[in-house]
């Protein structure tokens, strides 16, 4: 069977369903891949804790050198000289960071991530399609090029990305110690702060996955909606009170995906605000938002089994 064959096979499969209608909706809404993002989510925060552990073991190095230089009874009673002193020991952390980071195989752990976030858009995509069309997809639907290259992209993006974490909050706290050097504050004070500081990188960490795995989750969406035929989706928000006004507003209505809508925002001066930004559902920075499938028995075309 060639492919104009196979698509008048799909198309003759499926044509009860369609009632007479150009286009139905999905009968099911996508499940949002919650495991894959729980696991990047606890992946990117054990990451983290392997520089808590470094810069712990380097503290009361850094805080004697700091006490001493108060004390004045280093030769050059100037920051400069701290700072010097920091930069090397923070370069210390994260050379002793770079070989725990090996060990703990982050590549790989974000390869797993796609992976999983792949199979859930994948069995996602099968259940729509059987449940509406009541056809089922081939096994080895995921294999295209297309996929792959998106998957490959991603995952070396991440591993980028999560690898400049460390780098950037030891920056930061080189600067809450030479700050504080300047301002004459305790040992005790300055602790406090670099453990608020990795706080805050902690957590920018556990943001940045949970980004991550939606934003991979709409492009696998998006590719398979197109290369099935489908132009247009239904946007559906996950209906919890988490969900910003815009997605909550733009809940329910279709949009093509040739055409995302513009994203906005409240302010109490300046009423709605728009961004400029147009985004599919998953788009938006942590958005959890999803496509519901529109078919259309024109241009339908999937790979069907049998
Ligand atoms: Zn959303």
């Amino acid at each position: 069977m060639d492919n104009t064959q196979h698509q008048e096979a799909v198309k003759a499969a499926v044509r009860p369903k369609f009632y007479g209608h150009p286009s139905i909706k999905s009968k099911t809404v996508p499940h949002y891949p919650t495991t894959a993002e729980r696991e990047f989510r606890r992946i990117a925060g054990a990451y983290m804790r392997l520089l808590n552990e470094e810069l712990k073991k380097k503290l009361p190095e850094m805080m004697a050198e700091y006490a001493k230089e108060r004390r004045g009874d280093s030769r050059f009673d100037e920051s400069r000289d701290l700072d010097a002193k920091l930069r090397q020991m923070l370069q210390e952390v994260a050379v002793a960071l770079e070989r725990r980071v090996a060990e703990f195989g982050l590549d790989k752990k974000v390869e797993q991530i796609a992976t999983m976030t792949r199979n859930t858009a994948l069995r996602e995509w099968k259940r729509s399609v059987k449940d509406t069309l009541g056809i089922d997809l081939l096994d080895d639907y995921f294999k295209g090029d297309l996929y792959e290259e998106a998957i490959r992209r991603w995952v070396a993006e991440n591993v980028l990305k999560i690898k400049s974490l460390p780098t950037e909050t030891l920056g930061d706290m080189r600067q809450i110690v030479l700050e504080s050097y300047i301002k004459g504050r305790s040992i005790r004070d300055i602790q406090k702060e670099i453990q608020e500081q990795y706080n805050v990188s902690k957590r920018k960490a556990q943001l940045l996955a949970r980004d991550q795995v939606a934003t991979l989750n709409a492009q696998v969406t998006k590719l398979q909606q197109q290369d099935a035929g489908c132009s247009k989706y239904r946007w559906s928000s996950s209906k919890d009170s988490r969900v910003r006004d815009c997605h909550r507003a733009l809940d329910g209505k279709v949009f093509s995906w040739d055409d995302p809508p513009e994203m906005w925002y409240d302010t109490k001066e300046k009423g709605r605000v728009y961004t400029g930004r147009r985004c599919h559902p998953g788009e938006d920075y942590c958005c959890r938002c999803v496509a519901i499938p529109v078919f259309d028995l024109e241009t339908i075309d999937v790979p069907m089994k049998g």
